[in-house]
C-alpha cells in the first residue's frame, strides 16, 4: 500500500526539479540573448527553418528576437502545450515584435491594427513571468489584465484559461453586473491573476478587507488608450496608487496612447514602443473593405432595414449612438419581422442577459443593434460580415475600434459607414488618419421605406411610442453634447423629418435645443461607454483551484513570501474615497455631495457622471432656478425635486454603458441634497 505514495511523492519530486531546471534554463537563456532596448526584432532575419532551439552544443543559446514560432520562444513547455492545444503555431507580427522584449521583462506600449494578435502578445509573458517566478496559491495576487468592458475581459479570461491550462496558477474573473459580490470577496485572495474591469478592481481594493495587491508583478491593460482617458481617470489613479511601482507594465491598443502625462500614471520605466503598423499606408485591416455614403438623417432606419433585407444571410453588428437608440431600433424592427434574428446588446442590461447575447452572437447569424459598449477588443467567434455604423462615431479611434469588429486576423470584412449631409467632415478626419473609406452613393431606388410601417405601429403600441421619443431625444442630445463640433452639429439636423422618420405622430420637445437657439452654449462630453461598475464570480483557473490548493501543500516548507505585504498604502490620495453599492455602483459619501455648496459640483463627482454633469450643468442650473422660483411661491419641495424635464430620465443615456448604472439613483439624491443645502441657506438668510 505505502509503495506506490513514496512513488508518486518520488514522481513529484523529480518534476519538480525539472522544472526547476527549466526555469534556470529559460533565465539563462533570456539573458544570454536579450535584444536591445529600442531595437526592433522583426528587423531581424527569421531564424533557418530547422536550426537548433535554445541551449546549443557550444554552451550558448539560440537567438529568439527575430523568432516567428512560438517554438523558438524562450517559454515553458507548459504555455507552448497550451499554445499547441489552441493551434497557435506562427506568431503575428505584434507577438514577433514585442514578445522578445515583454519576455525579458520589459515595459511595453504595444499598437497593432485591430484583430493582430494583440492578447497572447501579453497572456504569453504574464503566464511566463508567474511561472519563472514560481508563483503559487499563497503567494496571491501577481497580475491584473483590466479590460474596459465586462464582454472583453470575458474574452481575455477564455484566452487565459486556454493557453494556460497545464499551469498552476489560479485566476478569475471580477466584472460588474453581479450581486454576490460577497463570494468573490472570500476568494479574490486565492487568485494569482485578476481578469477585471476597473470599478470592480477597485471596489475589490476599498472593501475587501484582506485584498493585497503589494505583490503584483505584472500589470496589463488591454484597449489601453481606453482605459487611459477621462471616463476611467478617477478610478484607474485610485487603482494605481495601490499598486506597487516595481512591475511590469504592459499597454496594448489598436489606437494607443503617446501622451506623455498618461505613460508618467503609469510610471513606465523606459518603456518599449512597439508600433508594428506605424509604417502601414493604412490604419485598419487590409482585408477590410470600408465604404461610407450620405444618408439624411430622416432616411437612416429605411436604410438600415432595406440593408439588413438585403443581407439575410450575413452577420451583421450595428453601431447606434445610446442605449435607447439601441433599444427601440431593436424593438421595432423584431416587429416587423425582417427574416433575420435580431438581438441587441447595450449598457443597461443585465449582465447575464449580455453574456447570453453575445455567445449568440458569436454563434449564429443574425444582427446585433450594439452600442459601443460592442466597439473594443471584441473577438466575436464566427467572423462578422458586416460592420454598419448608422450613428457617426465620435471620433476616429472609435470607428477604427468599431470596424474592427470584423477582418480579424486572417479573414475578410466589409464596413458601411452613415453620414449626415452635415458630418461629411467626419470623412476628411477618417482619411487624414490613413483610414482607407470609399465613398459610394446611395441607392434610392432600392430604399424599402419603413417609416409608414412605424408610425403604425407606434399608433397601436403606446411603450413603442415612448421609446421612439426617448431615443430621439437621446440622439440628438448625444450629437449635441458631441466634442468635435467640426463634423456634430445639431442645428443642422432636420428635426421634424427625423421625428417623422421614426414612426412619431409629433415632434417631442427638446429644451436644450431651445436653450442652444437663446445662444446658450453647454459645455461638450465625450460621450462615454465605460464600463466599470458591473460584476461577475470569481472562477478558479481551468475550475481547478481546489487541486491549486492541494499542490500548495507540498511547498510551504520552502516558499518564502516575495515581498513584505503592504495593509496600507500611505500614498494613497486621501478624501477621494469611492463608496459602492451593493452592485458595485459607485455612491459619492454623502458628506462629499453635501458640501457642494463651497465647491464646484462637478470635481465631486465619479468620473463617469461627470461627463453628463458637465454637459447637464447648464440644465441644472436653469432647473434650480425653476425650483426656487416654485418655492417661493409656496410649492412642495419633494415634489419639485422630483420634477421631469420634458426629456426625463434620457439625461445619462448618450451612449453610456454600465458606468452610469444608478446614475437616476444618484442623480435624485444629489437633487435632494441640493436642495436641502438651499433650505438651509434659505433658512439662514431668514
Ligand atoms: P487584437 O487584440 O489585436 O484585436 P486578438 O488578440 O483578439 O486581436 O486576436 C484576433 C484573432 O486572431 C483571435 O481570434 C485569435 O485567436 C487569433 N490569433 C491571434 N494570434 C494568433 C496566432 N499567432 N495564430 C493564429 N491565430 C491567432
Ligand atoms: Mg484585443
Amino acid at each position: 500500500m505505502r509503495k506506490p505514495k513514496s512513488k508518486s511523492r518520488e514522481l513529484r519530486k523529480q518534476r519538480r526539479f525539472a522544472e526547476q531546471e527549466e526555469i534556470s534554463l529559460l533565465n539563462e537563456w533570456i539573458e544570454f540573448q536579450k535584444p536591445d532596448s529600442g531595437s526592433n526584432p522583426l528587423s531581424l532575419p527569421p531564424l533557418p527553418s530547422n536550426a537548433p532551439v535554445g541551449r546549443l552544443s557550444d554552451g550558448t543559446f539560440s537567438r529568439y528576437a527575430g523568432s516567428t514560432k512560438f517554438s523558438e520562444l524562450p517559454i515553458s513547455k507548459k504555455t507552448m502545450d497550451g499554445l499547441k492545444k489552441s493551434d497557435y503555431v506562427s506568431m503575428t507580427e505584434i507577438q514577433r515584435a514585442s514578445l522578445p522584449h515583454a519576455l525579458c521583462g520589459r515595459d511595453i506600449l504595444g499598437a497593432a491594427k485591430t484583430g493582430s494578435g494583440k492578447t497572447l502578445a501579453f497572456v504569453i509573458p504574464v503566464l511566463e513571468k508567474l511561472h519563472r517566478e514560481r508563483w503559487g496559491h499563497e503567494d496571491g495576487v501577481g497580475c491584473v489584465i483590466i479590460s474596459p468592458t465586462r464582454e472583453l475581459a470575458g474574452q481575455l479570461f477564455d484566452v487565459l484559461k486556454a493557453v494556460g491550462r497545464y499551469h498552476n496558477l489560479s485566476a478569475g474573473l471580477l466584472i460588474g453586473g453581479r450581486k454576490d459580490v460577497d463570494t468573490e470577496k472570500e476568494r479574490v485572495n486565492e487568485l494569482n491573476i485578476l481578469v477585471c474591469t476597473p470599478g470592480r478592481l477597485l471596489q475589490h481594493m476599498d472593501e475587501t478587507l484582506s485584498f493585497d495587491c503589494s505583490q503584483l508583478q505584472v500589470l496589463v491593460l488591454d484597449e489601453a488608450d481606453r482605459i487611459l482617458d477621462v471616463g476611467f481617470k478617477k478610478t484607474l489613479n485610485a487603482i494605481i496608487s495601490q499598486l506597487p511601482k516595481h512591475r511590469q507594465t504592459l499597454l496594448f491598443s489598436a489606437t494607443q496612447t503617446k501622451s506623455v502625462q498618461d505613460l508618467a500614471r503609469l510610471s513606465l520605466k523606459d518603456p518599449e514602443y512597439v508600433g508594428v503598423h506605424e509604417k502601414s499606408t493604412t490604419s485598419t485591416p487590409d482585408r477590410l473593405q470600408q465604404t461610407a455614403m450620405i444618408v439624411p438623417l430622416e432616411q437612416k432606419l429605411d436604410m438600415l432595414w432595406s440593408f439588413i433585407k438585403a443581407h439575410l444571410n450575413s452577420k451583421i453588428l450595428v453601431f447606434l449612438s445610446s442605449c435607447k437608440q439601441v433599444k427601440f431600433v431593436f424593438e421595432a424592427f423584431k416587429k416587423l419581422r425582417p427574416g433575420i434574428p435580431l438581438k441587441c446588446l447595450h449598457g443597461k442590461m443585465k449582465q447575464g442577459k449580455r453574456m447570453v447575447i453575445y455567445s449568440q452572437f458569436c454563434e449564429k447569424r443574425s444582427v446585433l443593434f450594439s452600442t459601443d459598449v460592442a466597439s473594443r477588443g471584441l473577438d466575436f467567434n464566427k467572423a462578422v460580415d458586416w460592420v454598419v455604423q448608422v450613428d457617426c462615431p465620435e471620433d476616429v479611434a472609435s470607428y477604427i475600434h468599431r470596424v474592427g469588429r470584423t477582418a480579424r486576423y486572417a479573414s475578410v470584412g466589409r464596413s458601411v459607414l452613415f453620414l449626415t449631409p452635415s458630418e461629411i467632415k467626419m470623412l476628411e478626419k477618417l482619411q487624414e488618419a490613413k483610414v482607407p473609406v470609399q465613398f459610394i452613393k446611395a441607392n434610392n431606388k432600392r430604399l424599402q421605406p419603413v417609416s409608414g410601417l412605424l408610425s403604425a405601429l407606434l399608433v397601436k403600441d403606446s411603450d413603442l411610442q415612448d421609446l421612439a421619443k426617448k431615443a430621439f431625444v437621446t440622439y440628438l442630445r448625444s450629437i449635441h453634447i458631441q466634442k468635435d463640433k467640426e463634423v456634430f452639429d445639431v442645428m443642422k439636423l432636420p428635426i421634424d423629418e427625423f421625428s417623422a422618420s421614426m414612426g412619431l405622430p409629433m415632434t417631442p420637445k427638446l429644451r436644450f435645443l431651445n436653450q442652444k437657439i437663446k445662444g446658450k452654449k453647454m459645455s461638450g462630453m465625450q460621450l462615454d461607454n465605460a464600463d466599470k461598475d458591473i460584476a461577475n464570480l470569481a472562477t478558479g483557473f481551468q475550475g481547478r483551484s481546489g487541486r491549486t490548493k492541494r499542490k500548495a501543500r507540498y511547498w510551504p516548507a520552502t516558499r518564502v513570501l516575495k515581498k513584505k505585504k503592504l495593509k496600507i498604502n500611505i500614498h494613497r490620495p486621501v478624501g477621494t474615497r469611492v463608496v459602492f453599492d451593493e452592485e458595485g455602483n459607485t455612491l459619492p459619501p454623502l458628506a462629499r455631495v453635501a458640501d457642494a455648496k463651497n465647491v464646484d459640483n462637478s470635481s465631486l463627482l465619479d468620473q463617469d457622471e461627470r461627463g453628463v454633469e458637465a454637459s447637464d450643468k447648464e440644465d441644472k442650473a436653469q432647473d434650480r432656478q425653476r425650483r426656487r422660483e416654485k418655492r417661493i411661491k409656496g410649492m412642495k419641495w419633494k415634489k419639485q425635486t422630483m420634477d421631469k424635464e420634458e426629456d426625463g430620465d434620457d439625461e445619462d443615456d448618450s451612449g453610456s454603458e454600465g458606468e452610469r448604472m444608478g446614475d437616476r439613483k444618484r442623480k435624485r439624491q444629489r437633487y435632494i441634497l441640493i436642495v436641502t443645502v438651499m433650505m438651509a441657506r434659505h433658512r439662514g438668510q431668514r
